[in-house]
C-alpha cells in the first residue's frame, strides 16, 4: 500500500547542486579561456622578442665580417664593447684573413656558412644554455667572426612576458637533439596538478641562421580555479534558491489556507442549509396542526344566525386571520425546504478520479495531520466517477475531519499510532466506485449507529449533528450513497459509493475511460 508522503521532499538540495555545478562550470571555463588567451598573447610576444634577438645576432656578425680584425681569436676593442651592450653576448671572436680558427668546430661551421652564405651555428652547449654562431669572411679585408651567446640572457628579466602570470611557463629553445632551457618554470612541487597538459605553444624562430623552435608550456589545474568567485556563486545561488523556495512555500501555504477557508465556508453554508431544512421539517408539523385546528374551529362556529352576535363575528375573523397566517408561514417553509433540500440544483457532475481528489484533499490537510500526529494513507484506484468536485471534496473533508475528531477524543492505545486509511475500490459490474474512510479511533456506539444520519444527532459536546446528514444528501444528489459501520479490530468506517462516469466521458487523466 503506497503511503502518501506528507512532508514535502527537500527538492532544493539537488537543484542547488545542479545550479552550483552549472554556474561553476561556466565560471571555470571562462577563467581558463581568459588565462589561455593571456598565455597565447605572452607566447607571441616572447616569440617576437627572441626572433628579434636572432636577427640582431645576424646583423652584428654581418658588420663584424666587414671590419678588419686585430688578430685571430683575440678580442679587439669592438669585441670588448659588444658584450657590454648586449648581455647575451659572452664573447666576440674574430679570425684574421689567412689565419685559422683555434677551434675546429668553428672552422667546420664557417665552411658550411660560406656555402650557405649565411651565419651558421657552430656548437650548442645545452648543459649551460650557450651556442656559438659563425659568419664567414667576406672580401675587402674583413675576417670571419663568431658570437658566443648565452641563451639565458637573450631576453632581459623585465622583458619576459610570461613571468608575471599566476603560474610561470616553462620555456625552452629546441634545435635537433639540443634543448636550451630559457626558463625552467616553477618547481615540480609548486606546479598545479591538472588533468590536461595545460597551455602549450611551439613555433620556430623567424631566423634562417638560428632556427630554434620556441616551446612554452604552462601547467593549469584546480589550484588555479577562481575559488573566490566560485564560493560567491555557490552562496549567491543558495541564497537565491532559498528565497525562491521560501516564496514558493509561502505561496503554497497561502493557497492551502484559502482552500481550507473555502471548504470551511462551504461546510458552514451546508450546515446552515441543514439547519434550515431541519427547522422547516420540525416547524412544519405543528404549523399543519395549527392550520387544521383553525379550520376545524371555523367549521364548528355556528353560522347563518341573524342577527349574529358581534363576538362570534370577531372570533371568526380572528380564526380566518390565524389560518391565513399559518398558510403563509407554511408556504414560506415549503419554499425554504425546496431551496435547501435540493443541493443537486447547483451540482455540476463531471468525470473525476476519486483517488486524485482524495490525495489533493490529504495534501491540503497535511499540516493539520502532522500537527495531530495522525498518519493518512490513500490506497487503491478506480475508473473515473461521475461527481460534483465541490460536493465530493466536502464529503471527504467532513469524513476525514470527523475521523480526526474521533482520534483526538479517544486515540488508539500504544503502541498503535493514530491513522486514517482512505481506500478506493471499483465495482465495475455495478459500475460504481467506493471510497472507504477508516480510522482506528473509538468506533461508533451500537445505539448511535442507526441515528448517525439524523439531523441534529450528535454525541460530541458542541457538535451540531448536521455534518453526516449533509454528506448523505450530497452523496445522494450525485446518485451515490453513504453508510457507516464499525471497523475491526477498532475504529469507524464510512463507505461512500458513487456511480462511474459514462464510458464516453473524457478521462480526467487525459484518456477516454472504459
Ligand atoms: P457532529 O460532528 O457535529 O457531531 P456529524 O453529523 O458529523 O455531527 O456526526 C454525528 C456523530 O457521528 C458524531 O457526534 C459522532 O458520534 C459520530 N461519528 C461521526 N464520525 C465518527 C467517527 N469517525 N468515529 C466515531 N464516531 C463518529
Amino acid at each position: 500500500m503506497p503511503a502518501l508522503r506528507l512532508p514535502p521532499v527537500p527538492l532544493w538540495l539537488p537543484i542547488w547542486l545542479a545550479l552550483g555545478l552549472a554556474g561553476g562550470a561556466v565560471l571555470v571555463r571562462w577563467d581558463i579561456a581568459q588565462r589561455r588567451e593571456a598565455f597565447q598573447d605572452g607566447a607571441r610576444v616572447a616569440h617576437r622578442l627572441l626572433s628579434q634577438r636572432a636577427a640582431q645576432h645576424d646583423a652584428i656578425l654581418a658588420t663584424l665580417a666587414l671590419l678588419p680584425a686585430a688578430s685571430a681569436g683575440t678580442p679587439d676593442d669592438l669585441a670588448l664593447r659588444l658584450p657590454q651592450l648586449y648581455p647575451q653576448l659572452l664573447a666576440v671572436l674574430r679570425r684574421e684573413p689567412g689565419r685559422a680558427w683555434d677551434d675546429p668546430a668553428l672552422a667546420a661551421a664557417e665552411d658550411k656558412a660560406r656555402l650557405r652564405r649565411a651565419a651558421e651555428i657552430a656548437a650548442v652547449d645545452a648543459r649551460v644554455g650557450r651556442y656559438t654562431l659563425v659568419v664567414p669572411a667576406v672580401g675587402g679585408g674583413g675576417g670571419a667572426a663568431a658570437l658566443r651567446i648565452d641563451a639565458h640572457h637573450l631576453v632581459l628579466p623585465g622583458e619576459w612576458p610570461l613571468r608575471n602570470g599566476r603560474s610561470p611557463a616553462r620555456a625552452v629553445l629546441v634545435l635537433g637533439p639540443h634543448t636550451l632551457v630559457l626558463d625552467p618554470g616553477p618547481p615540480a612541487a609548486a606546479r598545479p596538478a591538472g588533468l590536461t597538459a595545460g597551455f602549450t605553444f611551439a613555433q620556430a624562430l623567424a631566423s634562417a641562421s638560428q632556427p630554434f623552435e620556441l616551446r612554452l608550456q604552462q601547467d593549469t589545474g584546480p589550484a588555479q580555479w577562481p575559488w573566490g568567485p566560485l564560493l560567491a556563486w555557490a552562496l549567491a545561488s543558495g541564497a537565491g534558491l532559498a528565497s525562491a523556495w521560501q516564496w514558493w512555500r509561502t505561496r503554497q501555504e497561502r493557497q492551502r489556507s484559502a482552500e481550507l477557508a473555502r471548504l470551511a465556508q462551504a461546510a458552514r453554508l451546508g450546515t446552515l442549509g441543514g439547519m434550515a431544512a431541519g427547522l422547516a421539517h420540525e416547524v412544519n408539523q405543528p404549523l399543519t396542526a395549527v392550520l387544521a385546528g383553525t379550520r376545524t374551529a371555523l367549521r364548528l362556529l355556528p353560522a347563518g344566525q341573524a342577527p349574529e352576535p358581534e363576538d362570534l363575528d370577531t372570533a371568526r375573523q380572528a380564526l380566518e386571520l390565524a389560518a391565513a397566517q399559518a398558510r403563509r408561514a407554511a408556504d414560506v417553509l415549503a419554499r425554504l425546504r425546496r431551496l435547501v433540500e435540493r443541493p443537486d440544483a447547483t451540482a455540476a457532475p463531471q468525470a473525476m478520479r476519486l483517488e486524485a481528489s482524495v490525495a489533493a484533499l490529504l495534501a491540503l490537510l497535511a499540516p493539520e495531520l502532522r500537527r495531530r500526529g495522525v498518519r493518512a494513507e490513500v490506497a487503491g484506484q478506480a475508473p473515473p466517477v461521475w461527481a460534483d468536485p465541490v460536493a465530493l471534496e466536502q464529503v471527504v473533508h467532513n469524513l476525514v475531519t470527523n475521523a480526526l475528531q474521533a482520534l483526538e477524543d479517544a486515540p488508539p492505545p500504544a503502541p498503535e499510532t493514530a491513522h486514517i486509511v482512505l481506500q478506493v475500490q471499483a465495482d465495475n459490474a455495478a459500475r460504481r466506485a467506493r471510497l472507504v474512510v477508516r480510522d482506528n479511533g473509538p468506533g461508533i456506539a451500537p445505539q448511535a449507529l442507526p441515528r448517525l444520519f439524523e439531523p441534529f444527532f450528535t454525541t460530541r459536546r458542541g457538535g451540531l449533528g448536521l455534518g453526516l446528514p449533509l454528506c448523505e444528501s450530497l452523496a445522494q444528489a450525485m446518485g451515490g450513497t453513504l453508510c457507516a459501520r464499525n471497523a475491526a479490530p477498532r475504529g469507524a468506517e464510512f463507505v461512500l459509493e458513487l456511480p462511474l462516469a459514462p464510458a464516453s466521458s473524457p478521462d480526467p487523466s487525459g484518456t477516454i475511460s472504459a
